[in-house]
């Protein structure tokens, strides 16, 4: 298998050679330039498999430079009960993605029993393991620079900690993150993993992530290198839930589903949008937003206006907080039909800031057949739809999975099972959860007390020559 660019001017590219990397050298995102298409007795076959097996025959399809005893044993390690051990409501550990039963026909998934409780630990924990066996075959290292406001560095540190030739520099605004959040990522004693506080905003430590990507020579010679949403490998770790999701919403293979993903980057359901491609009954994708809602927008209009950071909310689902969609070029290069003279044309607006519209086109006329419908939610919506599920199924949801199930509830398909993705759990949005329900989220056990553990942490003002230095003293 090999990938191409979006864009259309770049050399295809195998999977480890895109592996460490991010946008390609044009600019555009890397896809495989086919989607491997399921045989009805795959799928028959792939009902039994337990995840890891699951993992690996869908993985296989577009790694296939990494030796199968090698990627079956990466992906063995990667998908265990104990790695996923954070279940609620009963759920099966060994089932990883496990699903809670909300009502007959209505389910919730749940991606988020990894180590820091949101669905951005089944792809990372995968890339950490790739990362890994790639570095040691090649005798390479990397160096990895991040910002983060919460999620997204955590699940980094998690899946890169102890391993070998790696090390991970993330920054995050001091004292801007929550007690729990800030405890998950400076307790970590992991003599790999360097937590930077920045004496500033979010906005300030990505612009010094920034400063230090423009310098091309720093980067080079200190091996800089990033885990962003764009990266492919964690698209493609995200496509096997959708299969194990179908497998236990359905009796048979003879039945569909749908699923509703809460969405910010578009990560997440192209994921989906891709096992629908490769033949997985699914008969409908429902995107949610939260009040950032650029995606809802151009499904529902045909228009993709990218907003500036000012028009960009905070909001209580605050994983779901962006201006634009970064993996949402992936999806349109198929809804172009693969053109990437026309993905070049759109994206020359894009990046200019500049919207787009598409409504009047052929491309727009073809959209019912990726079967995507839309919605929105906002804070009032995700208090009532805490209540409600509280109140109605005994279940607490996080906000980003009840901005889900509130549009979810609104675009269900008669006999076809509903699944909506859970990507976070309660636990991480205690101040959501105590003004919708007045009490406290249950946290998992082990994770109990984590604010009195040791913090390992630097604090650094905003100053990227400072940070570039503190990089160069720790390599
Ligand atoms: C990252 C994240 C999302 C959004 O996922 P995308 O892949 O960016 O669409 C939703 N919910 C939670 C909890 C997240 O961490």
């Amino acid at each position: 298998m090999r990938y191409i660019s979006t864009r259309g001017n770049a050399a295809p590219q195998a999977f480890c050679d895109i592996l460490l990397g991010g946008l390609a050298p044009d600019g555009g995102l890397y896809l495989p330039e086919i989607y491997p298409q399921i045989t009805r007795a795959e799928l028959d076959a792939w009902r039994q498999l337990s995840y890891a097996d699951l993992a690996y025959e869908i993985l296989s399809k577009f790694i296939t430079d990494i030796p199968a005893v090698d990627l079956k044993a990466l992906v063995a390690k990667t998908y265990t009960a104990q790695v996923y051990c954070h279940t609620r409501n009963g759920g099966d550990a060994a089932q990883i993605t496990p699903l809670t039963k909300l009502e007959d026909g209505l389910y919730t998934q749940e991606l988020s029993n990894g180590p820091t409780l949101a669905f951005k630990d089944m792809a990372m924990q995968l890339l950490g393991n790739l990362f890994e066996y790639v570095l040691d075959k090649r005798g390479e290292a990397i160096n990895i620079l991040g910002a983060t406001s919460g999620d997204t560095g955590s699940a980094a540190e998690y899946a890169m900690r102890g391993k070998h030739n790696v090390k991970v520099f993330m920054l995050s605004p001091d004292g801007k993150m929550s007690a729990f959040q800030r405890a998950q990522m400076y307790s970590l004693q992991d003599e790999n993993i360097f937590n930077i506080a920045v004496t500033g905003m979010f906005d300030d430590a990505q612009d010094i992530v920034k400063a230090v990507s423009n310098d091309a020579a720093f980067k080079a010679k200190n091996k800089i290198g990033a885990v962003n949403s764009i990266n492919w490998a964690r698209v493609a770790a995200q496509i096997v839930y959708y299969f194990q999701g179908y497998f236990l919403a359905t009796q048979s293979n003879d039945e569909q589903v749908a699923f509703t993903v809460p969405s910010g980057n578009f990560g997440n359901i192209c994921a989906g949008h891709i096992a629908r491609q490769m033949g997985l009954p699914i008969a409908r994708l429902v995107l949610a937003t939260n009040e950032n809602d650029v995606l809802d927008e151009f499904f529902r209009t045909g228009v993709y206006r990218p907003r500036t950071s000012v028009e960009t909310s905070v909001t209580s689902s605050p994983s779901m907080d962006i201006s634009k969609a970064s993996n949402f070029e992936r999806f349109v290069f198929d809804l172009v039909g693969r053109d990437p003279a026309v993905v070049r044309e759109l994206w020359a607006k894009v990046d200019k800031g500049e919207a787009f519209d598409l409504s009047a086109t052929a491309h727009w006329a073809k959209m019912p057949q990726f079967a995507f419908v839309s919605g929105k939610s906002t804070h009032n919506d995700r208090i009532k739809t805490i209540r409600f599920a509280q109140g109605r199924y005994n279940v607490m949801l996080d906000t980003h999975t009840a901005d889900g199930l509130k549009v979810a509830l609104e675009n269900r398909l008669p006999g076809v099972p509903m699944v909506v993705l859970e990507t976070a759990q309660p636990a991480k949005f205690e101040e959501t959860i105590r003004e919708a329900l007045g009490t406290e989220p249950v946290r998992p056990a082990d994770l109990k007390g984590i604010e009195n553990l040791p913090q390992r942490v630097v604090v650094m003002a905003p100053d990227v020559t400072a940070i570039k230095q503190f990089v160069v003293d720790h390599l």
